[in-house]
């Protein structure tokens, strides 16, 4: 007998608000109480791959750092490959790159050559949304490789910040919006 499904509302209710951290002003959303219970863990990388059935999807890109987490598990679970999406200078290989503004300065990420085939269908997983700079690169990057993505999918939406608007017309999934 399979479980019962997980509610959004629960994995809402399992994650941590944590003030001021990494810096005042900001509150972290702290994943880990759902990354350490079986059933919400799974509950949240079923919500996520949702809308495709095994063998829908090519390879599922994820995000650093906890966006690998979900990725990975969705990966396996939709019979895909993994491909990180790294900050620059973490991955061995030859690189295609994306630079992108922070706050303050600006940040790049990177992902390996060889990494997708032009035309590979792709699902974007990151952990959270918030201003959308983050997996507005990480399509811009994905792009480069003429892969297509079919989705970008998200445990946390922070509505506020406007995070889908930034994110072209590309289907937007999120599990738990605050
Ligand atoms: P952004 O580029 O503004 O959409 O930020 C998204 C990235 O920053 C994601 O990879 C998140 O892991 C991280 N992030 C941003 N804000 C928060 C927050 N309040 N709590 C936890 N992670 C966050």
């Amino acid at each position: 007998m399979p479980s019962a499904r997980v509610t959004p509302r629960q994995i809402a209710a399992a994650i941590r608000n944590v003030p001021d951290f990494p810096k005042p002003g900001i509150q972290f959303k702290d994943i880990t109480p759902v990354l350490a219970d079986p059933r919400l863990f799974a509950g949240a990388v079923d919500l996520l791959t949702d809308k495709f059935k095994p063998g829908a999807v090519d390879a599922v890109v994820g995000i650093d750092a906890r966006g690998f987490i979900f990725a990975a598990a969705a990966a396996l679970k939709l019979q895909a490959g993994f491909v990180p999406v790294r900050k620059k200078g973490k991955l061995p290989y030859r690189t295609h790159e994306q630079d992108y503004a922070l706050e303050y300065g600006s940040a790049t990420i990177a992902m390996h050559v060889d990494a997708l085939r032009p035309g590979a269908r792709v699902l974007l997983i990151d952990d959270l949304l918030a201003t959308g700079g983050t997996a507005a690169a990480a399509i811009a990057l994905v792009n480069k490789f003429g892969a297509q993505i079919l989705e970008a999918a998200f445990l946390i939406e922070l509505k506020f910040l406007n995070g889908r608007g930034k994110l072209q017309d590309l289907p937007v999934r999120s599990i738990v919006v605050f």
